[in-house]
């Protein structure tokens, strides 16, 4: 297939940090020789969309279009690209672009790349701002573009995108993979939801933290966690200290790590991925008493997404979402803010990108 000119697109973006999306034309460059053109058809939406509108992390660049669990359909691949073919199912996450020669690249963490180049708000190589996936075509560096598993519903696949790979990646990374060990998820939202249905594939014992009494029954019974217990319920909180062998933390607002700290067992590790907009409390000798691990984790580089995709296409996991129209985009985002959706907002772009 050939490749084509620059392209008007349309796509919502933030003007402030206001956070207000608003109908915004831009282009997207042509597609070159190592490129893929997509036809966006789902988007979902991150927190971390949230965050960056708002400016809660001090670095947004505006207009900003968000968006980075993006899937779609191949319209174009640049004349070097053998590999995608025009109609295939793909996705981009995260990231567009990596030196591809520094140590972080070799080791396939292109996350941690110096020179990485983020999916939206972010300065691609030709000098030129990035803008995501609230809009209608995407054009991407082949590297950057994941096959989807073809028995997955596009929709409810997309999140794993972003959400899924940021919580499979820690517990491949820390080891939290072992048959019958004790598996604690803080914040069940939309990596959290994933994390548990990654804890469960990989046959831990789980246990949701979560400050959502209205979130316990699903938690059980659709999501399958082993124990459900409110964070405020002191007594309960007491009970299970000293249980668990490891904890993911997605909480995206400030809160104390030293309460989840006291859940763990000697040794035991818990890693952050939630990005609240300030600095986190910890006592030493939360750690220091039981030699407990603090860590943390960034999405997860190419290749471990595409295993990802592929583990979730071989052990049919996709993410709960409510589907919305992009008119919807502005509420979703209060929603988001007040903890009010389960557990990831999706955009049907293919079908409801307006501009108006
Ligand atoms: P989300 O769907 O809003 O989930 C966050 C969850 O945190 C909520 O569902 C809620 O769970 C809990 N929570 C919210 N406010 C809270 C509060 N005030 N106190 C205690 N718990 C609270 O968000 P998400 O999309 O999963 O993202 C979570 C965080 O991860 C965000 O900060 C996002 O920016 C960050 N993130 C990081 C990476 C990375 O690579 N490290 C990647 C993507 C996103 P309960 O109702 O169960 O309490
Ligand atoms: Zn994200
Ligand atoms: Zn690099």
């Amino acid at each position: 297939m050939g490749e084509s000119g620059v392209v008007e697109t349309l796509g919502w973006a933030a003007q402030d940090k206001s956070g207000h999306l608003a109908p915004f034309k831009f282009t997207r460059r042509a597609t070159g020789p190592h490129d893929v053109k997509m036809k966006v058809t789902y988007c979902g939406i991150c927190h971390s969309d949230l965050h960056q509108i708002r400016n809660d992390w001090r670095g947004s660049v505006f207009p900003m279009v968000p968006g980075h669990e993006v899937v779609g359909v191949v319209k174009e691949v640049g004349s070097e690209v053998d590999d995608f073919k025009v109609g295939q199912l793909i996705g981009v996450g995260c990231m567009v672009h990596s030196c591809h020669s520094c140590e972080s690249c070799d080791n396939g963490l292109e996350q941690f790349c110096p020179k990485v180049v983020w999916t939206y708000n972010s300065v691609d190589t030709d000098g030129t701002p990035t803008y995501g996936g609230y809009s209608g075509e995407l054009v991407c560096n082949r590297k950057f573009v994941l096959r989807m598993p073809e028995n997955l519903p596009p929709d409810a696949a997309a999140p794993l995108l972003c959400a899924g790979i940021t919580v499979y990646s820690p517990m491949k990374h820390f080891g939290m993979t072992e048959k019958g060990k004790s598996f604690g998820l803080v914040g069940l939202g939309g990596l959290g939801h994933m994390a548990v249905k990654f804890a469960k594939a990989f046959g831990l014992k789980v246990t949701i933290f979560s400050t959502s009494p209205a979130k316990e029954k699903e938690a059980r019974g659709i999501l399958g966690a082993d124990e459900f217990i409110l964070s405020t319920d002191k007594e309960k909180m007491k009970a299970a200290e000293k249980t668990i062998d490891y904890i993911i933390d997605t909480v995206s607002a400030v809160h104390t790590l030293d309460d989840y700290l006291a859940l763990l067992k000697t040794n035991g590790k818990i890693i952050l991925v939630g990005v609240p907009e300030s600095p986190l409390q910890l006592s030493p000798t939360s750690v220091i008493f039981g030699r407990r691990f603090v860590g943390g984790s960034l999405i997860g580089g190419v290749a471990e997404t595409q295993e990802m995709l592929d583990f979730c296409g071989k052990n049919n996991i996709t993410c709960m979402i409510e589907k919305i129209p992009m008119s919807y985009v502005n509420t979703a985002m209060e929603r988001l803010q007040k903890n009010d959706v389960k557990y990831r907002f999706v955009i049907d772009i293919e079908n409801t990108l307006t501009s108006e």
